[in-house]
């Protein structure tokens, strides 16, 4: 059964949460690259070659169980000079997960985080984009909520790695916050596309920020 997705998010679904963050602003040619579920072995230090090798700053928005795990790859994240985002502990669905569990969650990756990085800029992600009002109530003074405008289908199994970047080009468009996934489900489709697509846009006069 493929699970259904928006390359691009609907404006309804933004509307509908004003308060979190979709896209950066229309009027600049610059694209927000964010990498979900790492640090892992293989894949993150892959993302981290290509995007030095484009000379590119981006986000990764971390499962602090993988930080305990691999702490040496998100010392390289970084010491690239990328930002980095709590994704909760254990990649929690926050519409199964009641609030205060979610809260503590979030909060062991932070402490995580805080341990490699003391003067981290707080910025949170939901796993899935599956987060209640009553989450995002209780996380919103502390962080930054982070959703994405563009996502590349990266992780979906019956998307072809041509589609996966033909598609997330044209989704795109300036100020889009685009996502993919360093994990291994990703990686086939990630090492054909992630170099193509920034490519593509540094060709058209782009710039690669992080958030
Ligand atoms: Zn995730």
């Amino acid at each position: 059964m493929p699970i259904p997705y928006f390359h691009r998010t609907p404006a309804f679904i933004k509307m509908l949460y004003p308060n979190l963050i979709w896209k950066g602003r229309e009027d600049k040619k610059v694209i927000f690259l964010s990498f979900d579920d790492g640090p892992v072995p293989c894949v993150t230090p892959l993302v981290l070659d290509i995007l030095e090798k484009a000379g590119i700053k981006a986000s990764f928005f971390c499962v602090g169980d993988n930080i305990r795990k691999y702490p040496e790859i998100f010392d390289q994240v970084i010491n690239a000079g990328h930002s980095v985002g709590n994704h909760t502990y254990s990649h929690l669905n926050g519409w199964k997960t009641d609030v205060n569990h979610y809260v503590q969650d979030t909060q062991k990756t932070t402490d995580q985080i805080l341990k490699h990085l003391p003067d981290w800029k707080p910025l949170f992600r939901p796993p899935y984009g599956r987060i209640s009002r009553a989450q995002i109530y209780a996380l919103t003074p502390q962080y930054p909520i982070v959703m994405w405008d563009v996502l590349s289908g990266d992780f979906d199994p019956n998307l072809s790695k041509e589609n996966c970047l033909n598609n997330s080009i044209k989704a795109t468009r300036e100020g889009s916050i685009v996502v993919f996934h360093d994990s291994p489900k990703a990686m086939d489709k990630l090492e054909f596309a992630l170099p193509a697509y920034i490519s593509h846009f540094l060709k058209k006069g782009y710039k690669f920020q992080k958030l």
